[in-house]
């Protein structure tokens, strides 16, 4: 075995990491950590440290770390057949069931399931589908995506530009021209204070639909957004929301992406965010908790409406040219037949929901009347904390002083990750949804001593 500073060694020197300070940690300056374990609720790095991962690696290992379950699938479809491809018809065993398990899982207007690797692929492959579909209808001018400011869906070229934070887009000359940004549906950062929650949901409609004007509807294929806002702030749509935003897309014939990366399988304590808010899609993006991450697995799934047209497309054009090498591969399928299983044996979803509302309710206990702390909001197994200079007006730390990373950095050394969200001084909890509630309550008292350690000066 490798020692540790062989190790560090070598990581500084060869790896280029995603969402990192490359100077800093080429340099030695900022800290690694180099996992070797993990079970449950819990990651163990190189030097034994065991931490409680309150944010299930990127909010995706939601069965939880070290599933034998998982690992055995994963092992006996290698030995079986570690790849063939999903081009003109070919499957394997494992990719035909997850597919019909997603089906059986996902709302009822849906169709097919096309199987990529990332969020990030998923998405491009639904712009590219929505595209496809405005064309094959005679719509050629029908292209523009309409997101929201805050939201995210992905890295990649189309995907960095429907991601609305401007660390995405800074010197990546993002975002790409057929993207438009509307409102943020982030009530506590609402403009104008005075707007009660109904005024603000008819506020991010009249927003829309003014831009929707402003285009021309016979310019825009579509809208995308996460039932409930995840990297942006983990922030849970103002009641009425979806009910106003989704008549007006209908109204303009403008499609509904809901990229449920994040929400699918069971984070919010429904299986789908789409059923948690009544909201009805033509496509759905999914990822994270397909596999729980146990191998790189994504989906598009396609709604009857949407797979019509592309029916008709490669009747009138050929076989449809969208495809990568690894769609549907076989591990990540067998990983995925696994985990949903599982995540159905072990009760999950229930779970998210009671120890998730349990979770967010201790949150605001705990912390929620301290003077730093501006809201605590959430839904099912999704937690933020929100910090502010001061609380009745809502102002901003200065950016220079991090607060958030100083209150992860505070959790990391009592031996809880949390994590400081891209934007905004917010500290995003996503732990596991097999979270128990004595695991719950040790997030909550670390995060409250957290709190009061890095604010005892302000
Ligand atoms: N969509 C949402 C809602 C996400 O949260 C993410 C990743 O966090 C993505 C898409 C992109 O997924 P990936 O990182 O697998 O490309």
């Amino acid at each position: 075995m490798l020692r540790n500073d062989q190790l560090d060694q070598w990581d500084r020197e060869n790896f280029f990491h995603p969402s990192t300070h490359l100077a800093q940690h080429a340099r030695g300056e900022a800290p690694n950590r180099i996992i070797t374990t993990g079970s449950g609720v819990h990651i163990t790095d190189r030097d034994g440290t065991t931490l409680l991962d309150a944010f299930a690696g990127l909010y995706c290992v939601n069965v939880g770390y070290g599933r034998q379950e998982i690992a055995e699938a994963i092992a006996a479809q290698a030995k079986e057949l570690a790849y063939y491809h999903a081009y003109v018809g070919h499957g394997t065993e494992a990719s035909i069931t997850l597919a019909k398990m997603v089906l059986d899982r996902a709302p009822s207007n849906m169709s097919k399931v096309y199987f990529g690797l990332s969020g990030s692929d998923a998405n491009e492959t639904n712009i590219k589908l929505v595209w496809y579909y405005n064309n094959i209808l005679g719509r050629p001018e029908k292209k523009k995506i309409i997101s929201r400011w805050r939201g995210y869906h992905g890295s990649g070229l189309m995907t960095g530009s429907l991601t609305g934070l401007d660390l995405f887009h800074k010197k990546f000359d993002l975002p790409l021209s057929p993207v438009l940004h509307t409102v943020s549906p982030y009530y506590y950062r609402r403009d104008d204070l005075t707007m009660s929650e109904d005024q603000f949901v008819a506020h991010c409609a009249a927003e829309l639909e003014a831009l929707i004007e402003r285009e021309g509807a016979d310019t825009i294929a579509a809208f995308i957004g996460e039932p409930a806002m995840g990297t942006g702030g983990l922030v849970p749509p103002p009641k009425g929301y979806w009910q106003a935003i989704q008549p007006i897309l209908q109204k303009h014939d403008i499609l509904l992406i809901a990229d449920e990366v994040v929400t699918g399988f069971g984070r919010l304590g429904s299986m789908f965010g789409s059923d948690h808010y009544g909201i009805e899609a033509d496509i759905i993006t999914i990822a994270k908790g397909l596999t729980s991450a146990y191998a790189p697995l994504s989906g598009s799934i396609i709604s009857d409406k949407v797979w019509e047209v592309l029916e008709k497309g490669t009747d009138e054009n050929g076989p449809i040219g969208h495809g990568w090498t690894y769609s549907a591969h076989p591990i990540g399928a067998a990983a995925g037949v696994a985990n949903l299983k599982l995540i159905d044996e072990m009760n999950l979803v229930a779970n998210a929901a009671e120890t998730g509302a349990y979770l967010n309710q201790a949150m605001a206990d705990a912390v929620g009347g301290h003077g730093n702390v501006g809201e605590v909001r959430g839904e099912g197994m999704l937690c933020a904390v929100e910090f502010v200079a001061d609380k009745a007006s809502r102002t901003y730390f200065d950016p220079a002083k991090k607060a958030g990373a100083a209150i992860s950095g505070a959790l990391l050394k009592r031996g809880v990750i949390a994590r400081a969200m891209p934007q905004g001084d917010i500290i995003g909890f996503a732990p596991p949804l097999c979270l128990s509630r004595a695991e719950a309550d040790e997030i909550v008292g670390k995060t409250k001593e957290a709190v009061e350690e890095v604010f005892a000066d302000v």
